[in-house]
C-alpha cells in the first residue's frame, strides 16, 4: 500500500514505517484502541476488552507528511 498520492504535495512515493512509543511499559510501537479514552484510578488509559490495532505510518518522501493506517489487529 504505497500507491497513493500525498494530499499535501501530490508526491506518489511513500516510505513504510511505524511510530515508536518509547514510554515505560510500552511494547515499542504505537497502537490504535477503539472507543473513547477512559482513565483508571492511577491515571493510565483503560483498555480492557478493547480492540487494538497496529499503526502503520507511511512517510511522504517529498514533504515528510505522515499517513497513519490501522489495518491489522494487534
Ligand atoms: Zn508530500
Amino acid at each position: 500500500m504505497s500507491d497513493f498520492s500525498c494530499p499535501r504535495c501530490g508526491n506518489g512515493q511513500h516510505e513504510e514505517g511505524f511510530v515508536e512509543d518509547g514510554g515505560q511499559g510500552s511494547q515499542g510501537a504505537l497502537r490504535w484502541i477503539s472507543g473513547p479514552l477512559r482513565r483508571g484510578p492511577m491515571g493510565g488509559a483503560r483498555r480492557m476488552g478493547r480492540q487494538r490495532w497496529e499503526v502503520e505510518a507511511w512517510r511522504c518522501t517529498g514533504c515528510g507528511r505522515l499517513e497513519l493506517y490501522a489495518r491489522e489487529q494487534a
